[in-house]
């Protein structure tokens, strides 16, 4: 059966849910494994630093800010929305001293005082990385900053140029995999002249990624005190951020969010809508919700320069699956497989839905009763339907329905007991017929007489052809296969089933009657010892033809068929 409600709302969900669910783009573009590259700018914030953010937004690039905590007090909407776009937020000290010549308590002030600003304006970021003004370091320096000290590899000399061409071709011409460069985003030149870099170096293969995934892809622990300087490829990359999956179940009635992320990647979420950047909680493990939920979600393995792109889901309910229908003795049992879940069902044919019956003990079926019944409920989007047929005679089939064009000839050899299902109420009316089948059913025609204990080489003692198959080959109406089995598992073409029946009838002494026999279109594809059988079930109207008047010899049986063909050898039913 096609149920177009079913159709329509599997559309609907292909159409809806991808509008549901989105993603920020943070930069996770390139594959794993290829070039990367770390752009950093110091010094700032700035006037320019605006501009750069813009241009780095449009190109989907993250970089590392090495600010100074003087200019991030000036510029804290900058600092902020450096963090939220996926930028790293860095520390460059807060005066730009020359720290080798500062006590190592002043020192460690400077880049303490400054990371305390850093924080107000990045979420309370931590993992915060140091530069130390001119590159300038020793012992005391490397042991006050308190934090992983990173150093440069390619140097354009932005501030002295202050030509953007320059710049470009300065940082392209000194670029490789794995560097760090340093640019200062003060100068408007720098900034042009480094996202004209970034247009050139994109297009050479680089992956643009900040100081910590640098580090983080190639495998290295950043280490306080120590100096880094460039990341060369080693052999490892351990790839991009991976975006939290969430997925959605119904446990006993409660719809439950259960989210993942890569190993070792936390998962920041808030499910009031707002930014998970800055407000989302850490989940620790699947949590109870409901539908129009608004769950947004960030995976990070450091949520200041190593965090993916977010997630942006509105719950909806998970449609639950069609009911269970069995009928035993003429009642009618219907169980959802979802716990919990409601059921609902009609016995005319109508619509099953949340103003239907809804089932709570088995039924008594009125024969002629057509159910359809839909599982669903609170928090479950309606499942699609089940149906069955309880035939006139009492035979209940979940795929033959009243308006199918073989329901009355199921109804009639199922009821007289001659076809039974093939199991779970199922009529396989499209599934071939075949040989160990049709042997019983001819049997069980026969009143299922005693017959000689034949044995067959592919029939074991208990199988459920073996009493047909003994009684058919004694009685002559099949033979043997040629190894001397039985072959139960044959299908039976037409031409095969007019013999058997020819003989059937011929054991069965009802053999006479009938008009001439049907002068088929294909009548010389018919086996010349398949003809007179052919003719004599023909002339009876047992086998017919087809639309266009051929007989189809070798066309194989369904059991849809066979129903129809039986049905005419029962007393009282006209086709
Ligand atoms: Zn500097």
């Amino acid at each position: 059966m096609i149920d177009m409600n079913r159709i329509i709302k599997r559309f609907l969900a292909a159409v809806l849910i991808p509008a549901l669910l989105w993603m920020i783009p943070l930069p996770t573009r390139a594959a794993q494994g290829g070039k990367l590259i770390a752009l950093t700018f110091d010094d700032g914030p700035g006037k320019p630093t605006g501009g750069l953010l813009d241009g780095l937004k449009e190109r989907g690039i993250p970089v590392t800010f090495f600010m100074l905590g003087n200019c991030a007090e000036s510029w804290p909407a900058t600092v902020e929305r450096a963090y939220r776009e996926g930028h790293q937020i860095a520390n460059h000290s807060w005066s730009h001293a020359n720290m080798i010549y500062l006590s190592g308590e002043d020192a460690a002030w400077e880049f303490r005082r400054t990371n305390e600003e850093l924080k107000k304006n990045s979420g309370g970021a931590s993992g915060f990385l140091a530069r130390v003004p001119y590159g300038n370091y020793n012992d005391t320096v490397r042991a006050a900053v308190g934090m992983p000290i990173i150093g440069w590899t390619v140097d354009p000399l932005d501030w002295k140029y202050r030509n953007a061409e320059t710049v470009r071709k300065n940082i392209v011409s000194s670029a490789f995999d794995g560097a760090i460069v340093l640019v200062h985003d003060i100068h408007p030149t720098s900034v042009e002249g480094a996202l004209l870099a970034v247009d050139d170096l994109t297009a050479a293969g680089y992956e643009f990624v900040t100081v910590r995934e640098l580090f983080r892809r190639r495998g290295i622990d950043l280490q306080n005190g120590s100096v880094y300087r460039s990341a060369p490829p080693n052999g490892t990359d351990k790839g991009p951020v991976a975006p939290p999956v969430l997925e959605t179940s119904v446990t006993d009635g409660v719809l439950t969010v259960t989210m993942s992320a890569g190993e070792g990647a936390e998962i920041r979420c808030t499910l009031d809508g707002s930014d998970p950047v800055f407000f989302g909680w850490k989940y620790t493990g699947p949590f109870a919700a409901w539908p129009g939920l608004n769950v947004r979600a960030v995976a990070a393995y450091c949520m200041n320069g190593s965090r993916s792109g977010e997630i942006a889901v509105t719950l909806t309910c998970p449609e639950a699956r069609p009911p269970k229908m069995t009928v035993e003795d003429g009642r009618l049992i219907l169980t959802s497989p979802d716990p919990g879940a409601a059921v609902f069902y009609t016995t005319d044919g109508g619509r099953p839905g949340h103003d239907s019956v809804r089932y709570d003990a088995p039924v008594t079926l009125d024969p002629g009763s057509v159910v359809r019944a839909v599982s669903g409920g609170e928090h479950w989007l309606d499942s699609g339907e089940s149906c069955g047929w309880y035939s006139p005679l009492g035979v209940f089939f979940r795929d033959v329905m009243p308006e199918d064009w073989f329901a009355r000839a199921v109804d009639t050899v199922a009821g007289a007991g001659w076809l039974r299902g093939v199991g779970d109420d199922l009529f396989s009316p499209s599934t071939p017929l075949y040989r160990g089948q049709l042997v019983t059913i001819l049997h069980r025609m026969a009143g299922e007489p005693d017959a000689e204990a034949l044995t067959f080489p592919d029939a074991s003692e208990g199988d459920y052809f073996l009493p047909g198959a003994r009684w058919a080959v004694s009685a002559g109406i099949t033979e043997r296969d040629e190894d001397g089995g039985f072959s139960p598992g044959e299908t039976v073409s037409r031409e095969e089933l007019a013999v058997m029946l020819h003989r059937y009838l011929a054991a069965t002494g009802t053999e006479a009657g009938g008009d001439s026999p049907l002068p088929f279109a294909d009548r010389d594809e018919i086996s010349p010892d398949a003809l007179s059988a052919v003719d004599a079930v023909s002339a009876r109207g047992i086998l017919i033809g087809d639309m266009e008047g051929c007989f189809r010899p070798k066309a194989f049986l369904t059991r849809a068929e066979a129903a129809v063909i039986f049905a005419r050898l029962l007393p009282n039913d006209a086709e």
